[in-house]
């Protein structure tokens, strides 16, 4: 759920939506170990992979629209 058919990040299996509020939560805590990074402010249930394992996430972008 989530995820536009357009999605790039999807269809190289490179990105992962997170359904509950608590599996989110986790991957907020602990994804960036497995370089697994939120990319967008306004999809707080998507996460790619973004960094090195272990790296530091960057700050998410705006909008998923804004390219
Ligand atoms: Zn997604």
């Amino acid at each position: 759920m989530g995820g536009l058919p357009e999605d790039s990040s999807h269809v190289t299996g490179e990105a992962v939506d997170v359904g509950r509020t608590d599996a989110a939560y986790w991957f907020a805590q602990h994804g960036a170990r497995f370089g697994l990074c939120q990319t967008y402010a306004n999809e707080v249930w998507h996460y790619e992979l973004a960094v090195d394992p272990g790296g530091t996430c960057p700050a998410p972008k705006e909008d998923a629209s804004a390219g």
